[in-house]
């Protein structure tokens, strides 16, 4: 079995290793996570970042997501300034921002601000996973409360995607503290009686989950979007039964009433509109 090592001819034609079919310069070419399709970057940001082969929804960042979300050069941003503190002196907290200050291009893991999608004027929030697992600290809880606010006195529609992987474990007890301070602020645009519309992207989980993001007066979801409070282990150790497949996908939770509609990407910006429009009672946007 030994006796091949030492040629020096090669007997086969070389294949890539595993590992350099997954070192697939990162700029021009992308593999899909789900199925392993490789496709030319620019095709799949035309695609929304969907891919062509099995539909898999790739993560977007809060820039990408506002781009195709809102009216081209209508997005005015609130609080881009705030920045996190490390009131718990957390080992390497404050690295691991900068580091993800560097990569994002953004000092936290939510964008807020104003905008127009199809004409309509919203306030909009858009998480990013791609800070910090999107986990919520005292900013973006702060953030998103003060939006929240600024509908409510501009009487403006608030709509806001999230994506997240629930508290942020370096602030402790003050991440926790967003869920109920995020939820009063979405409790005056109820009283107010002016529309929220959450969108929960892959994926959604833990305290955003059990805050924000499921108090929509519309909660919609993208396909196959995992959601939910605690893990699938967690649950099933707990209840000692075992879960079905889908569980906490946005499918099983939109046959079981969580949630109102599952839109895919490439129609999530007419849906906005539609439902803007809706909810717009002859205003100056109407013709
Ligand atoms: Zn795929």
């Amino acid at each position: 079995m030994f006796k091949g090592i030492f040629r020096k001819q090669k007997k086969y034609a070389t294949i890539p290793s595993e590992q350099a079919k997954r070192d697939i310069p990162e700029g021009i070419m992308q593999k899909c996570p789900r199925c392993g399709a490789i496709s030319v970057t620019k095709e799949l940001e035309k695609n929304w970042k969907v891919c062509k082969n099995c539909d898999y929804h790739h993560a977007l960042s809060a820039r990408e997501r506002i781009g195709i979300t809102v009216d081209e050069g209508r997005f005015f941003e609130f609080d881009a300034e705030l920045v996190s503190e490390d009131p718990l002196h957390f080992p390497h907290y404050l690295e691991k921002l900068k580091k993800d200050r560097e990569k994002t291009g953004q000092n936290e893991a939510v964008v807020t601000g104003e905008c127009t999608i199809g004409g309509y004027p919203a306030i909009i929030g858009v998480m990013d996973s791609h800070f910090r697992m999107g986990s919520m600290g005292s900013v973006v809880g702060e953030k998103i409360a003060r939006a929240a606010d600024r509908a409510a006195t501009k009487r403006y529609p608030f709509i806001l995607f999230s994506a997240s992987g629930g508290a942020r474990m370096q602030e402790g007890v003050l991440s926790l503290m967003q869920m109920a301070k995020t939820s009063a602020a979405l409790e005056r645009l109820h009283r107010e009686r002016l529309l929220f519309v959450s969108i929960l992207t892959n994926p959604t989980t833990g305290g955003v989950s059990a805050s924000f993001s499921s108090l929509g007066d519309l909660n919609i979801a993208e396909p196959e979007a995992l959601i939910g409070f605690a893990g699938r282990r967690v649950i099933e150790q707990t209840v000692r039964q075992k879960l079905p497949d889908d569980f906490q996908t946005a499918e099983f939770l939109l046959k079981h009433g969580q949630l109102d509609q599952v839109v895919h990407r490439s129609r999530m910006r007419d849906t906005l509109i539609q439902i803007l429009d809706l909810h717009t009672d002859g205003g100056e946007n109407n013709e």
